[in-house]
């Protein structure tokens, strides 16, 4: 070895070591411990990009909605989870009911997400709409025009459903509770019981499949399901979403009913500013877009630019403008509604 050699070896050696002593003298790096019911691939890039910009670290317990509630629960004072993050604006209301969230003083995020998508204590970050879907050569569009248009005879033997105790459709029943009444929604569920083409069963996916091969007519889907077979790698499905037709409900009422995903800040986080920089993240112009291309949702945020074929495709809709916390209000005889109607 010969000796410029040497002394540029000698001070690497020496850079190392101050570099490795500077790293033991530093604070512990920030974290933040996430609860998290999203199970979406394409939330990966969302998190990691917190973790760039912020050198936060995530450390993420993913679960059901209602096991992670469960977990919550259980360990009390002793959790060490900053963030619940969820689908479903009545799941949301059930931690708050339950204690869970600290309330939340951002100007940041009041003046992002909008009034109707927020509460004291959780926000929603994104928009999924819960849409009619038909099949093209067995029904005609004007018949499924609305939710209402689902319990008429026209249907008679071609509505098929997932079951009537899934968050989506309570979620779906509490507005419609909430918009007409429990008479009106009862009346309602036993319509469509009578229109059953067959027993519930199966996801929104399933359905979807289901009217593409005309064993049902028509059927309720959230958006992202139908945006996911629109943009899917296989041929076989973008076939059959050619065989579907897709409605946007209520346009002369009261609106598109939509659900959300949100989260808030847990009363016994340990790292509680981490866990506010983290919302204000997900309010962030480069997070929401994550939404809406990652995962086929609209942005909570309405000033979002965001390039996603299948939404533009879908086009634009009036949404039922209820605010986020009424869904939750009617859940319980949502549910009671759906079983006195038989709706399983
Ligand atoms: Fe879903």
């Amino acid at each position: 070895m010969n000796k410029p050699w040497r002394i540029t070896m000698k001070l690497a050696i020496t850079l190392f070591a101050s570099a490795l002593t500077a790293m033991a003298i530093a604070a512990p790096a920030e974290e933040l411990n996430l609860y998290s019911a999203r199970h979406y691939q394409t939330d990966e890039a969302l998190y990691a990009n917190f973790t760039k910009q912020t050198g936060i670290k995530i450390n993420r317990i993913e679960g059901k909605e209602d096991e992670l509630l469960e977990r919550l629960k259980n360990e009390g004072g002793n959790s060490p989870a900053d963030i619940f993050l969820t689908v479903d604006a009545a799941r949301l209301a059930k931690a708050h009911e339950l204690g869970l969230f600290t309330p939340i003083t951002s100007k940041f995020l009041e003046s992002r997400i909008p009034t109707h998508l927020r509460t004291e204590d959780w926000f929603a970050f994104s928009i999924r709409a819960r849409v009619i879907v038909y099949n093209r050569s067995g029904v005609n569009p004007e018949d499924v025009q609305d939710y209402d248009s689902l319990a008429k005879p026209k249907i008679k033997a071609k509505f098929c459903s997932r079951s009537g105790s899934h968050p989506y459709n309570l979620s779906l029943m509490s507005s419609v509770i909430a918009h007409a009444g429990e008479v009106r929604a009862e009346a309602w569920a036993r319509g469509m019981v009578a229109n059953f083409a067959r027993a519930p069963k199966g996801g929104d996916t399933d359905q979807i499949k289901a009217v593409a091969a005309g064993e049902c007519g028509v059927t309720l889907s959230n958006t992202y399901y139908v945006a996911r077979l629109m943009r899917s790698t296989q041929e076989s499905d973008r076939k059959l979403m050619e065989k579907v037709g897709v409605i946007w409900p209520n346009q002369q009422s009261t609106g598109t009913h939509i659900n959300v995903s949100g989260g808030g800040i847990l009363k016994t986080a340990p790292n509680k500013k981490a866990a506010l920089k983290f919302l204000e993240y997900l309010a962030s112009d480069d997070a929401q877009r994550y939404f809406a291309d990652g995962n086929n949702e609209w942005p909570a945020v309405e000033s979002v630019k965001f390039s996603n074929p299948a939404l533009d495709k879908l086009g634009k809709f009036k949404a039922d403008k209820i605010p986020v916390n009424n869904l939750a209000m009617y859940q319980a005889k949502a549910q009671i509604i759906f079983d006195r109607a038989g709706f399983r």
